[in-house]
């Protein structure tokens, strides 16, 4: 059973628990300054990849201004690397050709995680579309033949790899280098690059008798195997290639804790199928170990709703359930991952209240008591405190520190006189400068840093990837916002009016010309904005309304899906640009999107609360449940929901916590766009080739949370109708593979869009 702190940090750590990485910044430096970290470790899925890192770590070091001057110490090397796989030996090559001093540290033997692929594996050398980068061959071979090669370079370029020499510790020292202690001794660098891979630590079942001496974690030899009893624990593609060979001359049962292989290539899916069909293998589905026993392993099985045990004999049982990031490992070194809920939150909980306490003292309530200085003072030293442990670590005081900041923006903006405590009375007008009212300049900050942080998205998804698709999304938003959401409500409306634009009458109607914040109508729709219906509008606005949210919404969620989200709208853009550094960190899993029913529970909350408005405006029934009604929606929904909890939360769970779980417009979108998925008739879907290598990245990036990888490993259509899925494009940007399109062919036949090769064939690895 876990505890309230537990319950939450699941939450807040749903977006990494699967994938979990170091923390890494320019050039793959790590928390720990100095420390890089490379390969597999650093979410490079393929030996291609891992080369390549290897290549760019040493480029990037090498600019640095502090590696322009060679070590002349004897005893301080310029550059140790650990791990002699892919990445580390590319590396290696780089920094010998560079002039650096270096060696590297192997824990076993060179390419070990090679070395333990099973005997006779095909290796692959994908992307095929790239060529490898660096020293070190590759190319599609047998793997002996690899690791043979790799001896060879070692031996030609006189690289000093020390194996059977792990990294066990290592100290920074206060002059900025390094102490990397092995079973052999001590080594002294100016920088450590880490490519351990995460081959070497297999994830465990964690069950009694796992640790016997025929329990396997991998596979090497199938072919020793014959006329046996074997069981394969998983159902990855790794599990079933091994069941598949150890098939041939064994007897061989799967237990797999789901109920369907959603994991494989479909080459795999395939053989294991006919397998199946053959009844060559038997896989037990929604089944997992309770016990190994000598012989035998004991399996739970769940037969929806009811248990059973059943004992399956087992001469041999291979676990192959995948690696694990080595956290222990890494945490030793002192290498934070992401999402590491390190800190106090009571700490955090008393230094925001304290803070909160010290303005409303600042703001004049008890001058009595506490003068409004005392109290400023209190607020800076709390907040400084929240600053100064979140610097060390804590992130329950980020958690506090982006609470304050987004509560104090949102709350003061509420209105003036109703600002939320403790500005209440105050803060409203404290904040507004220059003769513009604080909401003016929120809407100034707010297109700043879209503009600021959009220039940067741009630039990462777009320009420097050369990618259409992202230049043109980026420029929509940013346009959409300067255009509609900050030009036209702060200073074109009033001048259209001014100068009659809009026509005389129009001008001179006060009805339309003093409520400039209607034009937020223009764009945002019903139910996100239902205030174009309310307050006595114009009827031009309510025209507009009913054209924009019943004819113009269904058409464009007819082509595009819920591109809306992430083409048009502002509170989308802020998500895509302030909020796209943490778009990783999105709730992941099953679970997570169970959470999605709360976007129905609020659009269904904005229809009882808009048809309680127009019965009041229109026939005045039901006056005061309609006035409750509203301003608990702005309350809850457009204060809290929309503003200071989801953006509080960018660091945290990704920018679309309104988007994916709150928003009602989004939800109309996808009940639109859905249905037409289902009738066959939208125009909107993400189909994938056949080249998934299974690598994740897809899914890590996806902001809402998709497992976009399951679909492509399949070969399975994403819409609207299987998936929250907003149109952004990441995922088919960010697949090393080009496995991901969008399907539609009004959208992807023009010329704007980088159309993507859909149809090559390579087989697949792992
Ligand atoms: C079954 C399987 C099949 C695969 N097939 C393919 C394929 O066909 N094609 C492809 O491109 N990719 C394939 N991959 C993925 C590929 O293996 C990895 O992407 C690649 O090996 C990553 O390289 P790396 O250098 O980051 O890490 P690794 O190759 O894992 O190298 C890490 C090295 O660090 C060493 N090490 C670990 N800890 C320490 C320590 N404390 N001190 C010193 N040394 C240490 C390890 O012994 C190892 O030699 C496959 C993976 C698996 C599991
Ligand atoms: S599935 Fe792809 S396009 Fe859809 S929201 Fe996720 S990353 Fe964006
Ligand atoms: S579709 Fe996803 S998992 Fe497959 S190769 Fe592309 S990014 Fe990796």
């Amino acid at each position: 059973m876990l505890n309230f702190r537990e319950k939450i940090e699941k939450v807040l750590a749903s977006g990494s628990t699967d994938a979990r990485r170091p923390i890494l910044r320019r050039g793959n430096e790590s928390s720990l300054k100095g420390l890089y970290v490379i390969g597999d470790l650093a979410g490079a899925p393929v030996i291609k990849l891992a080369m390549a890192q290897g290549v760019e770590v040493v480029d990037y070091l090498s600019s640095l201004p502090e590696m322009k001057q060679r070590s002349n110490a004897y005893d301080l090397l310029d550059i140790l690397i650990v791990g002699a796989g892919a990445a580390g030996l590319n590396a290696a090559l780089a920094a010998k050709d560079k002039g650096f001093s270096c060696f590297v540290l192997e824990k076993e033997k060179v390419a070990n995680t090679i070395e333990n692929f099973p005997e006779g594996k095909w290796v692959y050398a994908e992307p095929d579309d790239r060529p490898p980068k660096g020293k070190l061959w590759l190319d599609g071979a047998q793997k002996e033949d690899l690791v043979a090669r790799w001896n060879a370079i070692v031996r030609d370029n006189g690289l000093d790899v020390r194996t059977e020499e792990p990294l066990v510790s290592l100290a920074k020292q206060k002059d900025g280098t390094f102490i990397a202690r092995t079973p052999k001794g001590e080594y002294r660098a100016r920088k450590v690059i880490l490519a351990t891979g995460q081959r070497g630590n297999p994830r465990k079942l964690g069950v009694p008798g796992e640790g016997q001496e025929r329990v396997y974690h991998r596979l090497y030899s199938p072919r020793k195997y014959h006329d046996e009893e074997i069981l394969v624990v998983g159902g990855g593609n790794s599990a079933v290639e091994a069941a598949l060979t150890l098939a041939e001359r064994n007897k061989v049962v799967i237990s797999y804790r789901a109920g369907e292989f959603a994991r494989l290539f479909k080459d795999n899916r395939a053989k294991v199928d006919k397998a199946i069909a053959e009844k060559r293998i038997e896989v037990i589905f929604n089944s997992s170990v309770k016990e190994f026993r000598r012989g035998e392993a004991v399996l739970k099985i769940d037969r929806g709703g009811s248990r059973e045990e059943r004992v399956v004999r087992a001469d041999h049982a291979f676990v192959l359930i995948g690696a694990e990031v080595p956290v222990t490992f890494l945490k030793s070194l002192g290498v934070k991952l992401e999402n590491d809920w390190s800190g106090v939150p009571l700490r955090a909980a008393a230094l925001t209240l304290a803070t909160l306490l010290g303005l409303w003292f600042f703001g004049g309530h008890a001058p009595g008591a506490v003068p409004p200085l005392a109290g400023g003072l209190v607020a800076v030293a709390a907040f400084a405190g929240l600053a100064a442990t979140g610097a060390r670590g804590d992130r329950w005081s980020w958690l506090g520190l982006s609470f304050l900041v987004w509560f104090s923006v949102y709350g003061i903006k509420y209105g003036k006189g109703t600002e939320f405590w403790p500005y209440t009375g105050w803060g409203y007008k404290a904040l507004s400068f220059f003769d513009r009212p604080w909401s003016f300049w929120y809407t100034v900050i707010y297109t700043v840093l879209m503009t600021g942080f959009g220039v940067q998205a741009l630039k990462r998804w777009g320009l420097d990837r050369k990618d259409k698709f992202q230049i043109w999304r980026y420029v929509s938003l940013l346009s959409f916002q300067w255009i509609f959401f900050f030009l036209i409500p702060e200073f074109l409306f009033t001048w259209a009016v001014k100068y009659q634009w809009v026509g005389e009458r129009l001008a001179s109607d006060p009805q339309f010309a003093d409520q400039a914040w209607r034009s937020y109508g223009i764009i945002y729709a019903w139910p996100l904005f239902f205030y174009t219906f309310f307050y006595d509008p114009h009827k031009i606005w309510v025209l507009w309304g009913v054209l924009l949210t019943f004819v113009i919404i269904p058409l464009f969620a007819l082509f595009h899906g819920k591109r809306y989200c992430s083409w048009i709208c502002g509170c989308g853009g802020l998500a895509e640009t302030f909020g796209d550094r943490w778009r990783h960190l999105a709730p992941k899993g099953k679970a997570s999107i169970r959470w999605e029913w709360m976007q129905l529970a609020i659009l269904i909350a904005a229809t009882i609360a808009t048809l309680l408005m127009l019965g009041k405006d229109t026939v005045q029934l039901l006056r005061t449940p309609a006035e409750w009604g509203i301003y608990l929606y702005r309350v809850v929904a457009d204060v809290w929901l929309v503003g200071i909890l989801p953006v509080t939360l960018y660091p945290f769970l990704g920018g679309k916590v309104w988007c994916r779980y709150w928003c009602p417009l989004a939800k109309l979108m996808h009940l639109m766009s859905g249905a037409y998925s289902k009738l066959g008739i939208s125009r909107f879907k993400i189909v994938a080739n056949d080249k998934c290598i299974g690598c994740n990245e897809c899914s890590r990036n996806c902001q809402v949370g998709i497992d976009v990888m399951q679909y492509a490993l399949k070969q399975e259509v994403l819409d609207n109708a299987t998936s929250s899925c907003i149109g952004c494009g990441i995922c088919v940007s960010v697949c090393p593979m080009d496995t991901l399109s969008f399907g539609a062919p009004a959208l992807a036949r023009l010329p704007m869009y980088s159309a993507q090769p859909a149809t090559r064939t390579t087989a697949a690895v792992r």
